[in-house]
């Protein structure tokens, strides 16, 4: 048997923002997504666990380094700015570790709308940034594709605002940001000559929060319209393998779940009324009213950190007592209950899952609700818990991952994580050596 070395192998990455396992087997089922039914046949797909937290940020950076939160340092959409109560936003500056697109130079890479990746900068290749972005000057690498994008009436984002004035000008504005990441697409993967080619489509997410329960119930007014934007995803990902030579590989996946909202969960108001958390103005939403005696307070959604001593202006823990206060607030989270159901399904400590350099900046807990309840920092919530407009929420054992390549049959981890993403990319693009009699 002898080993010859193949052209470079090109891998083509489509993301769907918040997708779960669950769905994507069912609409693949049912022929709504019917292409999407053909790519499964094709290749495995498996249940994936997402980050911890699971949002969108946390996840996505995960997924394009293959590294965990303490050594690429994205913890969330905030974070406080080290040694202060500044409440930052951390972006693609801030990622410590390269995505894989830095990995082989070499490859040039076509990289449309992953989240937090804006600033753009420059690699071998093209990137539009996703969400959070906040010009598209910025967010375009190389720039001189700008224009080209602005006649295509490209936008980063859904104006989620529209959904709270009207649903049907939100779908209307979901429709045309899908149309035209649709034209970017086709635009770069016919005038580019590239070797990975990655699309992230956002709006699912976006659609979810707004409408999971017109997916859920047949009769409700927009559940047709739900189910119309998968099938437009699903001639989507029909049209970009029906673009894809047989030596192609192609992964298709999504960065966390999502599930139904009974309740929003406000964690500051448990930690107000349990007196670890003290505001110098009792209803304040700023960080920087944070009081010397408190112990504990959270960032969204639910991270929470030892007001410890030495890391903060105000901190009072001292770093002997830290383990105390954070088994005070087991037994405080863990005895959570709203209408006769149990809140939190589990509590993490930050060695069980931070492992990294950036450690320290990791927050001490982090909270998994049950099924149905949306955790929220909530600093300002007067109240322990409510409702507003978003009837879906993200879920971190529920994210999806198909990967359809004929070359490696083990390619697939029995219980994958967005972790093992970077390496599985590495191993489809490097993987060039194949037996040949
Ligand atoms: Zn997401």
């Amino acid at each position: 048997m002898i080993f010859i070395k193949n052209r470079k192998r090109r891998l083509v990455i489509i993301g769907v923002d918040g997708v779960p396992y669950r769905l994507i087997r069912d609409l693949s089922q049912t022929g709504i997504m019917p292409h999407t039914a053909s790519l499964i046949k094709q290749g495995i797909l498996r249940q994936m666990a997402s980050s911890i937290p699971e949002v969108s940020s946390v996840a996505w950076s995960s997924i394009i380094t293959g590294k965990n939160p303490a050594e690429h340092g994205i913890f969330g959409f905030t974070d406080l700015a080290p040694a202060t109560y500044r409440l930052s936003f951390p972006n693609f500056s801030d990622l410590k570790a390269p995505p894989f697109w830095y990995h082989d130079p070499k490859r040039r890479s076509v990289i449309i709308n992953v989240p937090s990746t804006y600033p753009a900068e420059s690699l071998n290749g093209v990137l539009i940034s996703g969400f959070v972005a906040l010009d598209i000057e910025r967010a375009t690498y190389p720039k001189t594709l700008i224009p080209r994008l602005m006649d295509m009436d490209y936008r980063i984002d859904v104006d989620s605002q529209k959904a709270h004035s009207s649903l049907d000008l939100f779908l209307k504005h979901l429709d045309q940001t899908l149309k035209a990441r649709i034209k970017a697409y086709r635009y770069l993967w016919e005038n580019i000559d590239w070797d990975t080619f990655m699309v992230v489509f956002t709006e699912t997410d976006r659609l979810s929060h707004f409408l999971w329960d017109a997916y859920e119930d047949p009769s409700h007014k927009y559940h047709q319209a739900f189910l119309r934007h998968f099938s437009q995803i699903d001639e989507a990902i029909g049209e970009i393998k029906s673009r894809t030579n047989e030596d192609d590989s192609i992964i298709l996946l999504s960065d966390h779940g999502f599930e139904r909202t009974e309740k929003n969960v406000y964690i500051s108001s448990y930690l107000k009324n349990e007196g670890f958390l003290k505001l110098k103005k009792p209803s304040s939403g700023n960080y920087s009213d944070i009081d010397h005696h408190t112990r504990a307070f959270a960032l969204d959604p639910a991270r929470i950190y030892i007001h410890l001593k030495g890391k903060y202006p105000r901190g009072s823990v001292e770093k002997e007592d830290r383990d105390k206060v954070i088994c005070d607030l087991e037994a405080l989270f863990s005895s959570i209950e709203i209408q006769g159901k149990k809140v939190i399904k589990r509590i993490y400590r930050k060695e069980e899952i931070f492992f990294g350099p950036l450690s320290p900046y990791a927050p001490d807990l982090v909270l998994l609700p049950h099924q149905g309840f949306d955790l929220k920092a909530g600093l300002k919530a007067k109240e322990p818990y409510g409702k507003d407009i978003f009837t879906g929420k993200h879920t971190q054992h529920d994210a999806f991952l198909l990967v359809s390549d004929h070359s490696d049959d083990d390619i697939m981890p029995n219980n994958p994580s967005v972790f093992d993403i970077a390496h599985i990319i590495g191993r489809l693009c490097n993987g060039n050596t194949t037996p040949n009699d």
